[in-house]
C-alpha cells in the first residue's frame, strides 16, 4: 500500500472544505489504509484526508494514553466526523501540524469534546474524548474544514528539535 504525498502550506486543498463520504467503498478502504500508513511513517499522531490532497470528510489518528506511557495506542477512524459537545473548561497545548513542518504554537481548546460520525463501513459512532486525544479530534476535524491550528494559536514559534518527537505533530 503506497505511502501518499502529504501537502504542506500554502496548498489550497488545505483551506477547502471537505466533501461529505457518501460511498463506503473499495476506494475508500484503500485511501484510509494508506492515510495510515502515511501518519505512521511520517510520524505524526493524526492525519486529515485533506493533508494527502483528498478532500473528502474524513481524518485517521492514533495515540495511547497521556498518563501512562505504557498504554497501547490506539488506532480511530472517523468518516464525517462532527464536534457535537465541548467542554467550557478549556486548556492550552503545543501543536503541531505535518502540513506547517517547522512551526509549533500554543492553541487553547476546550478539555473534552464529543464526537459523532461513522466507521470506515458507514456505522455511526459516537466518543467522548478529553485531554490531548480530544485536541487531536478538534485538530483534525478543523483540517475538514480549512481551518489550521496556526489561525487560532496564541503564539507560534520554530522548535530547535524536531516537532514530531516533542509534541502533537498531526
Ligand atoms: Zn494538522
Amino acid at each position: 500500500m503506497p505511502i501518499r504525498k502529504i501537502i504542506t502550506t500554502p496548498h489550497p486543498v488545505l483551506r477547502g472544505k471537505a466533501k461529505k463520504v457518501v460511498i463506503f467503498d473499495a476506494d475508500l478502504h484503500q485511501l484510509i489504509d494508506d492515510m495510515i500508513e502515511t501518519m505512521r511513517e511520517a510520524p505524526g499522531v493524526g492525519l486529515a484526508s485533506p493533508q494527502v490532497n483528498e478532500p473528502l470528510s474524513l481524518f485517521v489518528a492514533e495515540f495511547g494514553d497521556e498518563n501512562d506511557e505504557e498504554a497501547p495506542l490506539q488506532l480511530y477512524t472517523f468518516v464525517n466526523p462532527k464536534i457535537t459537545k465541548t467542554s467550557k473548561e478549556t486548556e492550552v497545548g503545543v501543536e503541531g501540524c505535518l502540513s506547517i513542518p517547522g512551526i509549533v504554537g500554543d492553541v487553547i481548546r476546550p478539555h473534552s469534546a464529543t464526537i459523532e460520525g461513522s466507521d470506515r463501513d458507514g456505522n455511526p459512532i459516537k466518543m467522548e474524548a478529553e485531554g490531548w486525544l480530544a485536541r487531536i479530534f478538534q485538530h483534525e476535524t478543523d483540517h475538514l474544514h480549512g481551518v489550521l491550528f496556526t489561525d487560532h494559536a496564541l503564539s507560534v514559534w520554530e522548535p530547535e528539535v524536531d516537532v514530531g518527537q516533542v509534541s502533537s505533530a498531526d
